[in-house]
């Protein structure tokens, strides 16, 4: 959409780390640069943040840039281009898109980050040919961006699809971070697994090997984390891998759900649980879902996504190269100036 023209900026706002890049029409990265989001104040902070960011390192570049795209945590109030009441960040309700849109006079598209992600996908990522293109992230939480025949699922504000919180448990074992209870997220994100570990050990009949893991030295002194989980389930402990069989089958039903509900052709996973833990993670998922008798079409290519951490990043520079028309639809932020999309 925007060919003969030189650059776009993407921008990944994150819980933890905003990243900004400059990028050619072609979409490689010609600088880039990262800070930590503000944890302090107001609506209008992280926005001016970026914009004073943006003016400081890009500013030669100002001129030939005709659009920007941005991949922000959620949930959105899309139409007014707004983050609310935001689970995960210290400022919870922020300004995104009008204060950059009328500082710069440059068309900004924005969307969720997962949503974002998958347009990267699309563009520059193995969905490339697909039409039918899903992306599950599985990091600090679980979330989904999707393509169906070619279109960006959205929803009315902007929060289609937060496949993290699907049902796979009608026990309601475990309670999610939204208040749910059984929710695919509660057992299975960063976050949520050591909680599920205590209480899979409070539960289980140890064997004396599994008692002498490291694992369960650090459940009884309430030190379990993801990270020391997977590092000895590597290791071939036996308490870790048994832990993380059991979360991979809540994986195994939530990408079932995922798949008869969007009949995708691909799906890539990324997310720093799945990107650090590969073969724990995202093989086990592909071998259950060959085995899964609960899938009703035909079943996907699932691999883990080339784009790896920078995904949102990517998916914010397509959203500026390719805007997807019905996103734009509902910018309605986009009319306070007069910009050709
Ligand atoms: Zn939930």
């Amino acid at each position: 959409m925007f060919l003969g023209n030189q650059y776009v900026i993407g921008i990944d706002i994150g819980a933890t780390w905003t990243r900004i890049a400059l990028a050619r029409v072609d979409g490689s990265i010609a600088s880039r640069h990262v800070f930590r989001t503000p944890r302090e104040g107001d609506r209008y902070t992280i926005a001016n943040t970026i914009i004073s960011s943006i003016r400081r390192e890009f500013s030669n570049y100002l001129d030939n840039v005709k659009a920007i795209g941005i991949g922000t945590i959620g949930p959105l109030d899309l139409t007014q281009g707004m983050v609310i009441n935001s689970p995960n960040v210290a400022i919870r309700t922020f300004e995104v898109a009008k204060p950059i849109l009328e500082e710069f006079k440059k068309p900004v598209v924005m969307a969720n980050d997962c949503v974002t992600a998958v347009w990267g996908e699309k563009y520059f990522g193995l969905g490339r040919g697909y039409s039918n293109i899903v992306y599950i992230t599985i990091s600090t939480g679980i979330g989904g961006g999707i393509i169906v025949d070619d279109t960006l699922l959205l929803g009315k504000m902007g929060n289609a699809h937060e496949i993290g919180h699907i049902v796979v448990d009608t026990s309601g074992k475990m309670e999610c971070g939204c208040g749910g209870k059984g929710h695919w997220e509660a057992y299975a994100s960063g976050a949520n697994i050591p909680r599920f570990a205590y209480r899979l050990i409070d539960e289980w009949n140890l064997t004396q090997n599994e008692r002498e893991s490291p694992v369960y030295r650090a459940y009884l002194n309430r030190e379990l984390t993801s990270e020391l989980i997977y590092t000895y389930a590597k290791k071939g402990d036996s308490l870790a891998l048994r832990i993380i069989n059991e979360v991979n089958k809540y994986n195994i039903a939530g990408f079932e759900n995922v798949i008869n509900s969007y009949d995708p052709e691909i799906i890539t996973v990324g997310g720093s649980v799945a990107l650090r833990n590969p073969e724990l993670v995202v093989e086990p998922i592909v071998r259950g879902i060959e085995n899964s008798k609960g899938v009703v079409t035909a079943r996907p290519r699932i691999d883990v996504t080339p784009l790896g951490d920078d995904i949102v990043l990517i998916g914010a520079l397509a959203l500026a190269l390719y805007p997807p028309p019905n996103l734009v639809k509902k910018l309605r932020y986009l009319e306070s100036i007069s910009i050709d999309l």
